[in-house]
């Protein structure tokens, strides 16, 4: 069965040369995060992932986690072991910040990590990844006694943390959230409801785990401004840190699912046996503004995720289609054929696929993640703006369309297999089950295009698209100046690809008032058409660098070489897509719309 390995020469070319890791250690606080630093933090992160994350994710899978009477629940052999080891080595705090034990490393550095521990097990990331969430929401807009007595035990991983939102009629739209928040005169709150789909809400890693819960207080105004932030633990903690009596919050039963088995997903019962105590985070009927500020954090996350198993189900099916025998390839010499499937043509085109659509999204998001740090850190307050600003647009691009992908790079991954993909054994179709969640949770597609849509796109009139459209059209014009005919080949069909992008922002921009039903019609394919052309974008980059290394003799030249020829895949078998898509966003919203509900 194939082990992961981290692409630790791929992670290094985007970290260092894409994503301009050198720059971002110049940042204040990150001067310790050289590449050299950055390095040896990734050969250990791949020791953790190969040796000790990977060899559990297929039994995890099939044992899954398991609720017990009385409302215990217990993970998968190994698992509550390796989380331990996960936190003692450092890994919760990677990117936290050292006034609570963090290590105060940047975003980028923090990206190429999670995405190993995705790669390798994606079910068991989602406890560190959520409490990672809950830590950022109470240092972001916690008090200083809350910060005190959370976030170190936290941080350390001694406590994990759970996002609370969900409800069975609160969903999507968390304006309807139903659970109530009444104030006890003492500064604390009873919390009574009911959450559904809570990961991790309930497990055997940690003594205790600290909830963060979308509430109503009793004279909230209705809808989004009326919904508070609390924090509320399974057991309440002394001022002095000490674990005191149990809380009156419950996992009264764990969900059956298509993926992800070795992940609690929990039903939580909150103030059954009178309320369960819970701590205002912040200011009352603030709740949903503060969890939009960590929503871009936790979005990338899961954007990472579309990345990791992405490469995890290309190396799977690399390993099988170099081992399987069958058929004899057609036109190659004998000196050529390896004898397996991976000399058929169509097995090629499969992992170049594969292969190429992962390095895009990769690339794409750790660049995001630089500019994250830059957003935060940089001196000049311009270049910081410039950053968010950045940061924004590709935050849905980056969770939607690496998602997106993933479902592809999965499918493809079963199809490679072809009998055996299908057969639980071989690991490719959970890959492809797992892979299946990260398009839904942390906010649909269709959530993540609608905001792309709306606040990304139409609500400055296009300016900020425009701006990074300007800067991908100069790279396709670098390409096309190129001697290279591979690169010059890149750079037409990146210009051309960015001409239909520009196509559909003219188009999006008047819509979103004018015509919303179209507009939204057209929002995933938009959103799809944006991540199809950023990944251009940076494969061009990538492709730049590249020659530039082959010209001068640096870097090692078959690594240069296979960029390259995966950069020109991309451009001549996937960008032309990005023509079809700006004709679906701006023609396609009429027929999406044409039959009426009582049609269907
Ligand atoms: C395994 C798992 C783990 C999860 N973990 C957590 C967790 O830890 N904490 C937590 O709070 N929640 C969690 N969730 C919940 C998850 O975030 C929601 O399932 C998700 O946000 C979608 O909400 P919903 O299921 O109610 O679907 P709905 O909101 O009912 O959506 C159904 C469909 O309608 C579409 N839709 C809805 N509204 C719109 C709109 N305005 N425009 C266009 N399309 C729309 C959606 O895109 C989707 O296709 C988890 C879910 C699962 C399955």
């Amino acid at each position: 069965m194939s082990q992961y390995h981290a692409p630790l020469a791929e992670m290094q070319f985007v970290m260092n040369e894409l994503a301009g890791l050198e720059q971002v250690s110049q940042l204040p606080d990150f001067a310790e995060a050289t590449p050299d630093v950055a390095t040896a933090i990734l050969e250990e992160a791949s020791k953790f992932a190969t040796n000790v994350l990977d060899p559990l994710n297929f039994s995890g899978d099939q044992e899954g986690a398991q609720w017990h009477d009385g409302g215990t629940v217990t993970t998968p052999a190994g698992f509550k072991d390796a989380y331990l080891q996960f936190c003692e080595n450092g890994w919760m705090g990677l990117n936290k910040s050292t006034e609570f034990g963090g290590q105060g490393l940047p975003q980028l550095v923090a990206a190429t990590v999670e995405e190993m521990w995705h790669a390798s097990n994606l079910a068991f990331d989602l406890c560190p990844m959520l409490t990672q969430g809950a830590i950022e929401a109470i240092e972001l807009r916690g008090s200083d006694a809350l910060k005190h007595k959370f976030l170190p035990n936290m941080v350390a991983g001694v406590w994990a943390g759970t996002m609370n939102l969900t409800e069975p009629q609160a969903g999507s739209d968390l304006a309807a959230v139903r659970t109530r928040a009444v104030p006890q005169g003492d500064g604390t709150y009873k919390i009574h409801g009911t959450k559904i789909f809570i990961t991790c809400g309930e497990h055997d890693y940690t003594e205790n785990v600290i909830h963060l819960v979308l509430a109503r207080t009793p004279d909230a105004p209705p809808g989004v401004k009326g919904i508070s932030l609390f924090v509320v633990p399974k057991f309440i903690v002394g001022d002095d840190g000490s674990l005191g009596a149990r809380n009156d919050v419950f996992c009264v039963s764990l969900e059956h699912k298509l993926g992800i088995h070795a992940s609690p997903t929990a039903v939580m019962s909150f103030g059954d046996k009178g309320g369960a105590v819970g701590y205002l985070v912040g200011e009352e009927n603030r709740g949903l503004e503060y969890m939009f500020i960590m929503m871009n954090l936790a979005r990338f996350s899961v954007g990472m995720e579309g990345v990791g198993v992405s490469e995890r189900a290309y190396q799977r099916a690399v390993a099988y289609a170099k081992d399987r025998v069958q058929g004899k390839a057609v036109g190659l010499a004998p000196e050529e054929a390896t004898g397996t499937i991976i000399d058929h043509p169509d097995i090629r085109r499969m992992l170049m696929t594969m292969r190429a659509n992962t390095e895009a999204i990769r690339a794409v998001a750790y660049v995001t993640a630089a500019a994250m740090d830059n957003a935060s850190r940089h001196p000049d307050a311009e270049t910081r703006k410039r950053s968010q600003a950045f940061v924004e647009l590709m935050i849905p691009i980056v969770k939607g369309c690496s998602t997106e992908v993933a479902q592809e790079t999965t499918s493809l991954g079963v199809q490679v297999h072809g009998g055996m993909g299908f057969i639980e054994e071989t690991g490719a179709a959970q890959h492809f089950r797992d892979a299946r969640i990260t398009t839904i949770y942390e906010g649909t597609t269709g959530i993540q295009a609608n905001d792309l849509i709306g606040r990304k796109t139409a609500r400055d009139g296009g300016t900020v698209a425009r701006k990074v459209v300007a800067e991908i059209d100069a790279v396709a014009a670098d390409l096309v100046a190129h001697g290279d005919p591979s690169l010059k080949a890149i750079g037409t069909q990146l210009a051309q690809s960015t001409a239909a992008l520009k196509e559909a922002i003219d188009w999006m921009v008047p819509a979103y008032g004018a015509q919303v039903r179209a507009a939204q019609a057209g929002a995933v394919p938009y959103l799809r058409l944006w991540g199809l052309v950023a990944g251009g974008w940076q494969m061009g980059r990538a492709a730049l660098i590249a020659a530039k290394h082959l010209a001068d003799g640096s870097g090692a030249a078959p690594f240069m070489k296979a960029k390259i020829a995966t950069a020109r895949y991309y451009a001549d078998c996937l960008l032309p897509q990005a023509g079809g898509l700006a004709r679906t966003v701006v023609e396609g919203g009429e027929s999406a719309l044409a039959l009426a509900a009582s049609d269907f």
